[in-house]
């Protein structure tokens, strides 16, 4: 059971949770009870505020101590549950990341989960103790404290989840699951009874942000089930199993539940958008091989990730503007950088540009079918949307827009798609 920052905020919805996470491994109607692991978020709005303080004591820090001082809210937040899980009459401990441990490589900041052996943590919960994790929190090859990214306790749950064999990792949160698009841009918005991990991954990678990108391509190399649910139930909380989410699913289950007439096929699954990026223009770069390369080598050693890409055709003079997209947090690293190679590369000027919002349509029937990118241009430019750039995949079509149209946009595409919940 993984709880996010809305669920865990403050010690009122603690309480709540703990009724949840109590009602659960308690015993079923028939008779069976189930052994339970949490994994907790830090209080909705703390990580923000940790971010904060790393950036007033030093703009370009250093991430092995952003860690360390981001970290500490999931921490807060498993001590409070065990113990609000305690006064309940519940057993409960907590584990902190170096003490399961939950062992992570790759950069700080956005460290990945590379194993959990965690024996004594599984003998705690075979015992009838129920485990409770930070999530977010790992411990690097070094013995340091690593965060997973934003989100990241979606991952940390998925990974516990198939480090214990878990017959199913349910992500409570401040939605009762998966919709169309985020329902708090989009009244009509409908929920989705299942989606394939397939279109999860690609929704949560253009900035679905209910489930972190990487907590589903591992939920889906590893088998876990998981699924998108509500914590905020009324009082009586019941058993998940009992409880209508979402379900990420495989393509054959999909097929089944289309058979049965569980499911509709659709030919765009959801929208999404993420105004979390930030856009460059460097002008004037020389038109010959390795130019670019230049450009992207660097920000690729610093773990920057580049996103859109557009190299415009050529001017005369054997130059060419080169635009592309990184994270937003990233970008005075990524500028500071490419000003320091600015001789190498030979451009003559650098743009920046936070003000851009990236909006996507997701769908397996892509695949099949002609004409979604046609129709997501027509509907943007019916509303006097302009188009910055384009990227697609096989199952996706991306434009970046001024932020400021964001929700205007998203909410044209709902509809123009169908999307659209009839009441
Ligand atoms: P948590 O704190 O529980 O991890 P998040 O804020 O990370 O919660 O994710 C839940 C939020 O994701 C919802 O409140 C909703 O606004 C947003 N969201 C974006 N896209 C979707 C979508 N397609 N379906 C459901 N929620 C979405
Ligand atoms: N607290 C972290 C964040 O806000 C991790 C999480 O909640 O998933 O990004
Ligand atoms: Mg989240």
């Amino acid at each position: 059971m993984k709880f996010g920052g809305t669920s865990m905020a403050g010690t009122e919805r603690i309480r709540r949770v703990a009724n949840i996470v109590r009602a659960q491994a308690a015993e079923n109607s028939e008779g069976v009870s189930s052994e339970v692991a949490v994994v907790v978020s830090a209080m909705a709005g703390e990580t923000d505020r940790l971010i904060n303080f790393c950036r007033e004591a030093n703009a370009i820090y250093d991430p092995a101590e952003y860690d360390v001082v981001v970290a500490s809210g999931e921490q807060v937040t498993s001590g409070l549950l065990s113990l609000t899980l305690q006064s309940l009459g519940c057993k409960a401990r907590s584990w902190l990341g170096w003490q399961m441990p939950m062992k992570t490589i790759g950069a700080h900041s956005k460290a990945r989960i590379e194993t959990i052996d965690a024996p004594e943590m599984v003998a705690s919960i075979e015992a009838g103790e129920v485990a409770v994790v930070p999530g977010f929190q790992g411990l690097s090859l070094e013995g340091r404290i690593a965060t997973l990214g934003r989100g990241g306790s979606d991952t940390s749950a998925v990974a516990v989840a198939a480090a214990v064999g878990a017959d199913r990792c349910d992500i409570y949160t401040d939605v009762d699951g998966v919709y169309t698009t985020d329902p708090r841009i989009v009244a009509k918005a409908r929920k989705l009874k299942a989606v394939t991990y397939e279109e999860m991954l690609e929704l949560a990678s253009v900035g679905a942000k209910v489930l972190q990108t990487r907590s589903v391509g591992l939920a889906m190399k590893e088998g876990v089930r998981l699924q998108v649910l509500s914590s905020f139930v009324g009082d009586d909380a019941v058993s998940a199993d009992e409880l209508p989410g979402t379900m990420i699913v495989s393509d054959e289950e999909m097929d089944e539940l289309v058979e049965k007439g569980l499911m509709e096929r659709q030919l765009v699954t959801g929208i999404a958008h993420d105004k979390n990026e930030a856009k460059i223009i460097l002008t004037r770069v020389p038109d010959k091989p390795g130019a670019v390369a230049h450009i992207f080598e660097p920000l690729a050693d610093a773990s920057i990730n580049v996103d859109m890409i557009i190299q415009n055709v050529g001017r005369d003079k054997g130059e060419t503007d080169v635009t592309f997209t990184v994270p937003q947090a990233d970008l005075a690293r990524a500028q500071a950088m490419l000003e320091d190679k600015a001789d190498l590369i030979g451009f003559n000027r650098i743009i920046t540009d936070s003000h851009i919002a990236k909006i996507s349509v997701v769908g397996v029937g892509m695949k099949s079918h002609a004409g979604v990118a046609s129709t997501m241009f027509r509907a943007l430019s019916d509303r006097g949307i302009n188009i910055q750039a384009i990227s697609t995949s096989e199952i996706k079509v991306s434009v970046l827009i001024d932020e400021d149209e964001t929700e205007l946009a998203v909410r044209v595409l709902h509809t123009a798609y169908g999307l659209d919940a009839v009441d």
